[in-house]
């Protein structure tokens, strides 16, 4: 079975926590696009301080550069069991793009899972939101909880990403109401979007995951 996943959903609602069980179960890349920008503005470059102004703005990178570098990566042949695309596409263009890069490798999109959080809590999550350096564990702190990874043999030291601090936050939270919300109905006018309650606990919302993705394989 092949499964072209893409996680729609906005900034804090949870992708990229349910992508990794995905990747566990399913043994398919997770594609993000925030995380080959975070490993493009850490190079000493032109596009990288380009990048990185742009992110900590809460602002959109151009779609010709975001579209290229996901092409590029879904060309890879470990897409061609099937990929988890988190993060893209984040606008109409992109979404355009996007069937027309399947199509010319084969591949097709499954199903697209949106977990649907309300704004108001966006902002609190992200404002909470804590990555370990080390291995890149992600978890919901409050301001005086210690900043030290938890994972087993880790304890890698913990860093609130420049793009969470509050008044980026909320300009991402715009950026997507405005140029991603689209997607939601572009995907529901061809039946392959899944609205999934993404307040629910974590748990609860990988079981309705597993179960929608199994019911549309
Ligand atoms: P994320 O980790 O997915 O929240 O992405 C972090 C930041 O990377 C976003 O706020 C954008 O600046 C940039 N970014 C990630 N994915 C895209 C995309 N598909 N289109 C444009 N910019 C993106």
């Amino acid at each position: 079975m092949k499964n072209g996943i893409v996680m729609l959903g906005a900034p804090g609602a949870g992708k990229g926590t349910q992508a990794a069980v995905l990747v566990e179960k399913y043994q398919i890349p997770h594609i993000s696009s925030g995380d080959m920008f975070r490993a493009i503005r850490k190079s000493d470059s032109e596009l990288g301080r380009r990048v990185a102004a742009i992110m900590d703005s809460g602002a959109l990178v151009p779609d010709d550069v975001t579209i290229q570098i996901v092409k590029d990566r879904l060309s890879k042949p470990d897409c061609q069991a099937g990929f988890i695309l988190d993060g893209f596409p984040r606008t109409r263009p992109q979404a355009l793009a996007l069937d027309e890069m399947l199509k010319e490798i084969g591949q097709a999109i499954t199903i697209v899972p949106y977990l649907h959080v309300r704004s108001e809590l966006l902002v609190e999550r992200l404002s909470n939101r804590w990555t370990c350096n080390t291995c890149g564990s992600v978890y919901s702190l409050k301001p005086n909880d210690a900043k030290v990874c938890q994972k087993p043999g880790c304890s890698g030291t913990l860093f609130r990403r420049p793009d969470d601090e509050p008044a980026t936050v909320a300009e991402r939270v715009k950026v997507f109401e405005k140029n991603t919300a689209p997607l939601i109905s572009y995907y529901a006018e061809r039946g392959l979007l899944k609205q999934l309650d993404g307040e629910q606990a974590v748990a609860n919302v990988t079981a309705s995951l597993l179960a929608a993705i199994a019911a549309a394989a």
